[in-house]
C-alpha cells in the first residue's frame, strides 16, 4: 500500500520503539484539560502528566479528571512539575501560552509570546527527555513550532504542530452535513497554516469512495461548484465564531489532537495534516506547515507528496509565503 504512495521518507526515521504509554500535556487551560479528559476517555495513555506555570490550575483539573477513574479504562492522571514530568514519556503535548482574546485577533498576532514560551519548554524537555515526540498545538502552530525546533535543535519529524488535523476535521463534517453521508464517509483535507491562509484540497476530497465531483455529478441535488467557496469560509472562520460565542475553542481541538496522540502511542502510521518542516518537498523549504503526513511512533515519519491542482499549489505556496513572512519578524 505505501509503496503505491508518493512518499518522502525523513532521513531520521527509525524503527519504532514505544517505551511507555505516558503523554505529558503542557498547558493545563482549556486545551490541555480538554484533551486530558479526552485522551482518558480513549482509554490510549497509562498516564498523563498535567504541567502547567499556574501549579494549582494543574493540580485541580488532575484532581477533577481522576474522579472520574471508575469510569474509564485505567489511566493515571496528576500534576506534575519539573523534569519528573516529562520523563518517560513518550509524547510531550504543549497546549501553553496565550489564546485569541476574541474573534477580532487573528492567531498570528500571537506569534512573539507564543514562540518565547514554547521554545523555553522545549529547552525543558529535552533536557529531561530528549527522545520524546513532541507535538505542539500553541498558536500560531505553524510559525511556533518551526522556531521551537529550530531553536532547541529538535529532529526533524519528532517536534510536529496539530496543523490543520482540527480544519481538515470541521471540513468533513461540513461536507457530511451537506451532503447527508457520514462524516466517516468523507475524506478531506484542508492544508497550509492553520489559519486565516489555509485552503481546502477540493482535488484529493472523496466522498462515498467517489471523487467530490464525481459524486456532486451523481447526486444533483444542488449547485454545489458555486457554494465551495463558502463552506470553505466556513470552516476559516469556525474558531472566530466559537471563540466569539463562549471565549476559547477546547473539545474539537482535544478530539483532534487525540487522534494524532493515538497514532503516535499506537504506532498507527496515519496519514494526518499535521504541521511538518518543509524540506523540498512541495518545492519549499524553510517552513512549517499542515500537510498529510503519515504519523506513528517517531512523530512524522514520512511526508506524503499529494498530486494538487495547479491553484492549489499556488495557494499552498502563498500560505507558504506568509508564514515565512511570520517567521522573519521574528529572526
Ligand atoms: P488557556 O489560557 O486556557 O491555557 C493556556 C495555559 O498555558 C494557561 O493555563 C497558562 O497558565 C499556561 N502556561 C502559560 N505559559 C506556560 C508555561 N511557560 N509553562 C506551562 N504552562 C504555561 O488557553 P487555551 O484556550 O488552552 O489555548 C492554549 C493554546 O492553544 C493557545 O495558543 C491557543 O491559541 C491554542 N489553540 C490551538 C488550537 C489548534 O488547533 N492548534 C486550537 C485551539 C487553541
Amino acid at each position: 500500500m505505501a509503496g503505491c504512495l508518493p512518499l518522502r521518507r525523513l532521513p531520521e526515521f527509525i524503527m519504532a520503539n514505544i517505551k511507555s504509554r505516558k503523554v505529558a500535556i503542557v498547558g493545563a487551560g482549556a486545551v490541555g484539560s480538554g484533551l486530558a479528559f479526552a485522551l482518558a476517555q480513549a482509554g490510549i495513555a497509562e498516564e498523563i502528566a498535567l504541567v502547567d506555570v499556574n501549579a494549582d490550575l494543574a493540580k485541580g483539573q488532575a484532581l477533577d479528571l481522576a474522579h472520574g477513574a471508575p469510569f474509564y479504562r485505567p489511566v493515571t492522571i496528576r500534576a506534575a512539575a519539573g523534569p519528573e514530568a516529562y520523563r518517560d514519556a513518550a509524547v510531550v503535548v504543549v497546549t501553553a501560552g496565550k489564546a485569541q482574546s476574541g474573534p477580532d485577533q487573528s492567531r498570528l498576532d500571537l506569534t512573539q509570546t507564543n514562540a518565547r514560551i514554547v521554545t523555553g519548554i522545549a529547552a525543558e524537555i529535552q533536557a529531561a527527555n530528549p527522545e520524546a515526540v513532541v507535538l505542539v498545538a500553541t498558536n500560531p502552530v505553524d510559525v511556533v513550532t518551526h522556531v521551537a525546533r529550530l531553536r532547541s535543535r529538535w529532529p526533524r519529524g519528532r517536534m510536529l504542530g496539530s496543523g490543520t488535523v482540527l480544519d481538515s476535521a470541521r471540513f468533513r463534517w461540513l461536507l457530511a452535513e451537506h451532503c447527508g453521508i457520514a462524516p466517516q464517509n468523507v475524506h478531506a483535507s484542508i492544508l497550509g497554516e492553520h489559519g486565516d491562509s489555509e485552503f481546502a484540497a477540493w482535488s484529493l476530497v472523496h466522498v462515498a469512495g467517489l471523487p467530490m465531483d464525481d459524486y456532486c455529478s451523481i447526486c444533483r441535488k444542488c449547485d454545489f461548484v458555486h457554494r465551495r467557496p463558502q463552506l470553505v469560509e466556513q470552516v476559516r472562520r469556525s474558531a472566530y465564531h466559537i471563540i466569539g460565542y463562549k471565549g476559547s475553542t477546547s473539545f474539537g481541538v482535544a478530539m483532534a489532537m487525540t487522534q494524532i496522540v493515538r497514532a503516535i502511542l499506537r504506532n498507527e502510521r496515519r496519514v494526518l495534516t499535521v504541521s511538518a518542516p518543509l524540506e523540498g518537498e512541495y518545492g519549499l523549504t524553510d517552513v512549517t506547515l499542515g500537510i498529510p503526513c503519515v504519523v506513528g511512533a517517531n512523530g512524522i515519519e514520512e511526508i506524503v507528496e499529494a498530486r494538487l491542482s495547479p491553484v492549489e499549489r499556488q495557494d499552498l505556496e502563498r500560505s507558504a509565503l506568509i508564514l515565512r513572512e511570520h517567521l522573519a519578524q521574528l529572526a
